[in-house]
């Protein structure tokens, strides 16, 4: 029997109809170092409108690739509602990826047109040559001059392109199963991985964001966007914002953590959501100089795992409560959600947020074993995460081609290459990326754990632990560690320090102290690197 309901298109062009109108006087605020200008969501749409004729005018049709290679600001925001509205495919480049990544991915993609921001256009510059399907080049918040193009390149300046537009566009009625946006994860092994966007799986995603079980993004926020719009899509932030109404607030090329505390205090944000690494550096400046962030009344931590003793001092000292999230470019990101259950002691409940939180409805998930058979659901069976749902990848974009990356999916499942623990409850603990786990006489260690231990130290600002070669066990633990300003530790303080904490036959003997640790272009800890220094005798 079939049902009685209307069908109709869950599409990007009806989110931007819905904040345009219903949700106008939410805004967009753009950091400019010393203050903030700001966009209302009609204004945007209207700007959508007239990038989107603008587009069309240079040509662009059908499923067309649109890139942007730009900061987190009110432009940004225009390209991700119109590009997807009008049919094409928005895809945005990661601007701090390795000139051969960025050619590879631009190449690969075959991307027409770059949206670029003036400040990052000398980037774009020296890679432009190279990209061999883009026609035209639009310089936002600055003059065309700010690039010189290769000859059969075309510049245009925002502004002007858009000066003489109509606010109006007939926005098509896209089939919520096409392509919507594109993002490449950062290729930790080989070539970097295309994930493609529905409208329909950012559609669905956007309502997790704004669920209580998600995000719980709501009209009341404001949040400030400090993920990247070029790293796996915000987070969904952007899209989520036009579904509720929260307004944004946008860092632009603000990004360290001096300026990112001007702008909490500025601008008085409610909520936010960043890596690890970004709120460890925000922590150290409010130490250093205490600013007032009692706006936020939530902080949404991924895309690594978050030290306990950071959720403590957060809370403890600041008031700020920060919420523990798992996902990845593949699952569009949101996979993973920490709300703990209600009715339970402080204790239980803080043993609960350390988790990587609860699967929601939209996300199915199983545990497997080294044999290849599944684990249960108990809190304690260990095994590889894999996951299906609507809004995770299927595959990746023209894999087929670079013959890399088959080995993630299978029977419909995406292998996420992370390894952990379920509860029967549906709560997910991560011990490590299967890569990064470390074999020692047949056993494992993680690094993370011993990572939080180490971060807990009062003298520790940062740890990063990676396994390397050992004669006797196969592997053991290095731990590199950033001291504190000011701050001294001896590495038998440190092993004393986990002594109580971790398995004796866990406990490192391989320390390194070293001034920072190196991060991967989405400012995670880069422990490919770390290995390299390892290997080259730099870790001794
Ligand atoms: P990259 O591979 O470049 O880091 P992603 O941003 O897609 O790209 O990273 C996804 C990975 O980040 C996950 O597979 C997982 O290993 C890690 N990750 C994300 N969130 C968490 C978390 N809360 N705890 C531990 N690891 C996480």
């Amino acid at each position: 029997m079939l049902s009685t309901m209307q069908d109709g298109n869950l599409s990007i062009g009806t989110l931007l109809r819905h904040g345009a109108t219903v949700h106008a006087g939410s805004t967009v605020r753009t950091w400019t170092g010393d203050g903030a200008r700001t966009a209302t969501f009609a204004e945007i749409g209207a700007d959508a409108a007239r990038l989107a004729n603008a587009l069309r005018g240079l040509g662009i049709t059908g499923d067309q690739r649109v890139a942007t290679f730009m900061w987190n600001n009110a432009e940004h925001q225009t390209a991700y509602l119109a590009v997807p509205a009008m049919g094409a495919v928005l895809h945005t480049l990661n601007l701090r990826l390795f000139p051969e990544q960025l050619t590879y991915i631009a190449n690969h993609a075959e991307d027409k047109v770059v949206i670029v921001d003036a400040t990052v256009a000398p980037l774009l510059a020296k890679v432009l040559p190279t990209f061999t399907t883009v026609e035209h080049v639009i310089v936002a918040n600055g003059p065309a001059e700010a690039i010189q193009a290769p000859e059969g390149v075309q510049v245009h300046a925002w502004a002007d392109l858009l000066a003489g537009q109509s606010a109006e566009f007939d926005w098509p009625d896209v089939d919520e199963r096409n392509a919507a946006a594109m993002c490449y994860t950062s290729g930790t092994t080989g070539n970097p991985k295309g994930v493609v966007y529905s409208h329909r799986s950012i559609w669905l995603h956007s309502m997790q964001v704004c669920m209580s079980d998600g995000l719980g993004l709501e009209p009341a926020d404001t949040s400030l966007v400090i993920v990247p719009q070029f790293h796996a899509m915000s987070w969904g932030m952007p899209y989520a914002a036009f579904m509720c109404g929260a307004s944004l607030v946008m860092p632009d090329r603000f990004l360290q953590p001096e300026p990112l505390l001007a702008i909490i205090d500025a601008l008085k944000p409610t909520h936010s959501a960043a890596v690890p690494t970004i709120w460890q550096g925000v922590l150290a400046a409010l130490e250093a100089n205490p600013r007032d962030i009692s706006s936020l009344r939530e902080v949404v931590v991924g895309g690594a795992a978050c030290p306990p003793s950071m959720m403590h001092t957060f809370a403890e000292k600041y008031g700020v409560h920060i919420v523990h999230a798992w996902g990845m470019t593949e699952t569009s990101p949101l996979g993973s959600v920490c709300r703990p259950p209600a009715g339970l002691s402080d204790e239980e409940t803080w043993k609960y947020r350390y988790t990587q939180g609860r699967l929601p409805a939209g996300v199915r998930a199983r545990l497997v074993g080294d044999d290849g058979t599944e684990v249960p659901w108990d809190g304690a069976s260990v095994g590889e995460l894999e996951v299906r749902g609507p809004w995770i990848t299927g595959s990746y974009y023209r894999l087929e081609e670079d013959g890399e990356g088959a080995e993630k999916f299978h029977d419909g499942w995406l292998r996420t290459g992370d390894v952990g623990t379920l509860t029967p409850d549906g709560f997910l603990t991560l011990t490590d990326r299967s890569k990064d786990i470390i074999k020692s006489g047949g056993e494992w260690i993680s690094s993370v754990e011993l990572e939080n231990h180490v971060m807990a130290h009062p003298a520790v600002a940062e740890a990063a632990v990676i396994g390397v070669p050992d004669a006797k066990w196969d592997e053991r633990p290095l731990v590199t560690v950033v001291l504190r300003e000011g701050a001294s530790a001896e590495p038998a303080e440190l092993r004393e320090f986990l002594a109580d904490k971790v398995a004796k036959w866990q406990l490192p003997e391989n320390w390194a102290f070293i001034p920072e640790v190196p991060k991967t272009s989405v400012g995670k800890f880069d422990k490919k690197v770390l290995r390299a220094q390892h290997a080259e005798g730099k870790l001794d």
